[in-house]
């Protein structure tokens, strides 16, 4: 169950999505958490990374061949229910739920196992948090995150896949409400706290490099990894990943807070040997680093880094589908003439417009003053 004190860490290797490989890996990773037992009787949640209505290819999503495979476990173990849910970026409506699950796969991964998929749409405050309804539906929460890299949180893994417990474009406001990436870590510390996944599984069988979450590249990983204590999850991630740890907040908030060890040392592994399944993926832009830098005093460096972040801009490919604005948390970009214009003086830099853009039209790019002024 969940435990920030708990220090295992399961590593599956598992080729490819092919059922029966998925199958086993994932008993693989439940079995050595005991949670056949604590699934018998209880109603499931699991809690899947659903961004948007993304294809699986394109690996923005947990596949779902990993969901059904959670799901028929939770079966065998006699789960009295088991529900699929998540609240993706953009508008949350049972329109917009049964659009994404036919488009991410959810739609045949439940059919093929008799899971059921969430449909309410509401939220209420518990813990400081608006949280969504659905969470109501499990007595146990599985967390089946998705491998990425991240343009703003620099990772997403376990960790970050609750923020899908929000419902729908509240999540617009903790981004307007926090736009540091400090902050925001924090805040998704608490969150995790709140939801208190009994365990985690990140689906690194194919991840996300690059400009993650939406915009990279897809990337062979070859592994799920699982734990109890989802912080733990995400360090391991990172590693096989080659992250440099101290860039991913979350993981610098975990470390304050005693919630991951000081060295990988002090982690329990099982399964594979995590040597065999370390692979580089391409960093977010701008996370690379610049040695220089740590001779400059702490507010100057800050104004630097804040210069030398880049800023969404809208390209030729844009089709006018205002994904963008609709999940823009300052409300700064406008469709004129069917094209997103971005009006850069509000802008907070949290690249959610780039995320929700299907057809990949926004890059991100530094931007001068003066070209800043001139496309506002
Ligand atoms: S930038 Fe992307 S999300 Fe925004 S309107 Fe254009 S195509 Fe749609
Ligand atoms: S324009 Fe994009 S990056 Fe800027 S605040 Fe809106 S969603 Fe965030």
């Amino acid at each position: 169950m969940y435990s920030v004190t708990d220090r295992r860490v399961h590593l599956a290797a598992c080729p490819s999505y092919e059922e029966s490989l998925v199958n086993k890996a994932v008993a693989e990773c439940m079995d050595r958490f005991a949670m056949a037992k604590e699934l018998a009787g209880k109603r499931v949640l699991i809690k899947a990374n659903l961004l948007s209505a993304y294809k699986p290819e394109r690996a923005a999503t947990t596949h779902p061949a990993v969901v059904a495979a959670v799901v028929r476990y939770a079966k065998a173990a006699g789960a009295a229910s088991v529900v699929i849910a998540d609240s993706p970026g953009g508008i949350f409506t049972r329109q917009a739920l049964e659009h994404l699950y036919r488009v991410t796969g959810m739609e045949k991964a439940a059919k093929d196992t008799g899971a059921e998929l969430n449909f309410d749409v509401g939220g209420e405050e518990k813990q400081g948090f608006l949280m969504a309804d659905y969470l109501k539906q499990g007595e146990v929460i599985i967390n089946v995150a998705k491998l990425k890299t991240h343009t703003f949180a620099r990772m997403t893994a376990a960790v970050k896949n609750n923020y899908g417990t929000i419902p729908g474009l509240t999540k617009a406001r903790y981004h307007a409400k926090l736009p540091d990436r400090e902050g925001f870590a924090r805040m998704l510390c608490d969150l995790c706290d709140a939801v208190s996944p009994a365990l985690s599984l990140i689906d690194g069988i194919i991840g996300m490099e690059s400009k993650g979450p939406a915009g990279g590249d897809p990337k062979f990983a070859g592994v799920l990894i699982a734990a109890c204590n989802p912080h733990c999850a995400d360090l391991v991630a990172a590693e096989v990943i080659q992250m440099d740890k101290k860039r991913v907040p979350t993981l610098v908030e975990a470390k304050k807070r005693g919630y991951v060890p000081d060295s990988m040392a002090e982690i329990k592994f099982s399964g594979a040997n995590l040597a065999s399944v370390r692979t580089k993926f391409v960093p977010p832009p701008y996370v690379r680093k610049m040695p220089l830098l740590s001779l400059v005093p702490g507010p100057v460096k800050t104004a630097i880094l804040k210069a030398l972040e880049p800023y969404p801009v809208v390209t030729e490919k844009c089709i006018g589908c205002a994904k963008c604005a609709e999940s823009c948390p300052k409300q700064t970009i406008e469709i004129v003439n069917r094209k997103a214009v971005i009006h850069y003086q509000n802008c907070i830099q949290c690249f959610c417009c780039q995320e929700m853009c299907a057809p990949k039209a926004i890059l991100l790019k530094r931007l001068s003053p003066w070209a800043k002024r001139r496309q506002a």
